[in-house]
């Protein structure tokens, strides 16, 4: 496995690459990893010749009064895990490397990033789209791997790579959990035993979500309604959003007919954490 920390040598590497001939998965990531990344890493070599993961815990989508500084890092044990996984390349740039002195040019996605995060994280989305744009193009992949558990983003990268007519395959990976159901996520390392017990409450209100469409009840403002009376049972917790849309357009549903996303994002203690699921009426 080879770590390349600059643009022009991770280029040259790509498009060598894909002149021999070579198709080429990516995974971009922030570091951390856990099961959930692995996951993206082994699909990637099911999938594909080459495996390029990047880890770059990327400034320009976190908020002013956001974790940026205290994000987890551990650059030595991401590498070792990607290692295990079989990844060929790692792309790991500074900030400076990225976003270099002069650095000006932003990519917007216009309507999906106006629901569910984009509303309690303003500019993130754009910070997501423009980070992932400069790494497709110094990776030059065929295929991108992204995990639904971040299902917004998956949905707005799809967008931009629809609209910009950028020739990448995008993927989604179902989201890898705990034993108990917990969603993984490199944010779950804030927590202490009594809020990673009441972060619990996420998957298992996703779950009452889906047993009350299952027992044939329609009202999405019923079903919101006791999930949030659910979280809310459990200590050390805040709601930020709690969204039943469409999967696609993520706008706002009344009364389900059909597949709906139920999204949610819930401060417990400081750490903001995210999961979501679809349901579908019988
Ligand atoms: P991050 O490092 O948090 O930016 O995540 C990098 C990629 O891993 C994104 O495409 C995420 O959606 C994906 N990911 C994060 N957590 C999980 C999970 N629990 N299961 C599957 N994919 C995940």
């Amino acid at each position: 496995m080879e770590v390349v920390n600059t643009i022009t040598v991770m280029q040259e590497k790509c498009e060598n690459l894909r002149l021999s001939g070579k198709r080429i998965a990516f995974v971009p990531t922030m570091g951390f990893f856990h099961e959930g990344h692995l996951e993206l890493m082994r699909v990637g070599r099911e999938i594909s010749d080459i495996v390029v993961v990047s880890i770059f815990v990327n400034p320009t989508q976190f908020g002013p009064h956001e974790d940026f500084e205290s994000y987890p890092r551990d650059m030595e044990s991401d590498l070792a895990k990607a290692e295990g996984r079989n990844v060929d390349l790692v792309f790991a740039p500074s900030v400076n490397e990225m976003y270099p002195n002069g650095y000006q040019t932003k990519i917007m996605v216009e309507k999906v990033t106006k629901h569910l995060c984009g509303l309690s994280r303003p500019g993130h989305f754009d910070g997501v789209t423009t980070v992932v744009a400069k790494l497709f193009n110094i990776a030059k992949p065929h295929i991108a791997i992204f995990g639904e558990k971040d299902h917004q983003q998956l949905t707005v990268i799809r967008r931009m790579v629809k609209d910009l007519d950028m020739d990448i395959r995008i993927v989604g990976v179902p989201t890898f959990r705990e034993p108990d159901g917990l969603a993984m996520s490199s944010r779950n390392s804030y927590l202490n035993a009594d809020e990673r017990a009441s972060a619990l409450s996420l998957n298992k209100s996703l779950d009452l979500s889906e047993d009350l469409c299952h027992q044939g009840e329609r009202e999405v403002l019923k079903i919101r309604g006791a999930i949030e009376a659910f979280i809310l049972r459990h200590p050390h917790t805040a709601v930020d959003y709690i969204t039943i849309c469409d999967p696609h357009t993520l706008e706002d549903l009344e009364i389900l007919k059909k597949e709906a996303l139920v999204a949610l994002a819930v401060k417990v203690g400081k750490t903001r954490l995210i999961d979501n699921r679809v349901i579908k009426p019988a």
